[in-house]
């Protein structure tokens, strides 16, 4: 693998992850110091987000950052390298290497935040667009007889179904299906003739403060909104 070869590999790496071009693109950027550098400028920036922006709101401020957060890695970098070619290695290095570590940031920001739910509001608004599209039922809740189970054999994290003390709501059935890119379990009620759809989220998916047990109520749209936490589960309500 030659250095185009790697970064286009590089730019794609969540698609391109196979074992043998991981393993090739590995040997390269161990042989290339360019390459590596660049690595390592993703790997830093990578922790520097984990550790900043876990289980907070995207801050106003944020591409200051950013251009801080670069200049401080250039820094170091520029500090602790090693004597390199007089002409044009350095300016290309100059250019070219804020130039990939804001593409990679912006790559990482935004597969980061479409992993994960970040505020109340979005929840609400995903469950509120998935509620409006009319999905049809996997199953119908007389036909299964464990829903949880239904669940267990396709979803990744276990599901448990709420009781939900409210007269004259009934369980239609349920279906999975995705909030975001993250998967959940749809379950179907009706009450009278309103459909109201209920999503269950495993809660490692939720990177916002949720207290549990407190219903956070939100008007969006036409419907009407209930969320809460219980235990390993948020659960959200669209009526
Ligand atoms: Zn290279």
């Amino acid at each position: 693998m030659n250095c185009q070869e790697y970064r286009e590999w590089f730019r794609k790496r969540e698609i391109l992850s196979s074992e043998g071009i991981v393993s090739e693109a590995y040997l390269h950027a161990k042989t290339c110091k360019e390459c590596s550098v660049m690595n390592k400028i993703d790997t830093d920036i990578e922790n520097k987000f984990r550790k900043e922006l876990y289980m907070r709101e995207v801050p106003d401020g944020l591409l200051n950052r950013i251009e801080l957060n670069i200049k401080s890695i250039y820094n170091v970098k520029k500090r602790t390298s090693v004597p390199r070619l007089k002409h044009g290695g350095t300016s290309l290095w100059k250019t070219a290497a804020p130039a990939f570590a804001v593409a990679a940031m912006v790559l990482l920001f935004i597969s980061y935040n479409f992993a994960y739910f970040r505020s109340v509001e979005e929840v609400g608004r995903l469950s509120v667009e998935s509620h409006m599209e009319n999905l049809p039922m996997m199953f119908k809740a007389e036909e299964v007889k464990d829903i949880s189970l239904w669940f267990r054999e396709r979803l990744s994290f276990p599901v448990s179904i709420p009781e939900i003390g409210e007269s004259g709501l009934k369980l239609v059935g349920g279906r999975k299906c995705k909030l975001g890119r993250n998967e959940v379990a749809y379950l179907f009620y009706k009450k009278g003739d309103k459909r109201i759809s209920l999503y269950v989220i495993d809660t490692k998916k939720i990177k916002y403060e949720m207290e549990d047990n407190k219903k956070y109520h939100l008007p969006f749209k036409e419907c009407e909104v209930d969320i809460w936490k219980s235990g390993d589960m948020v659960y959200s309500l669209v009526r």
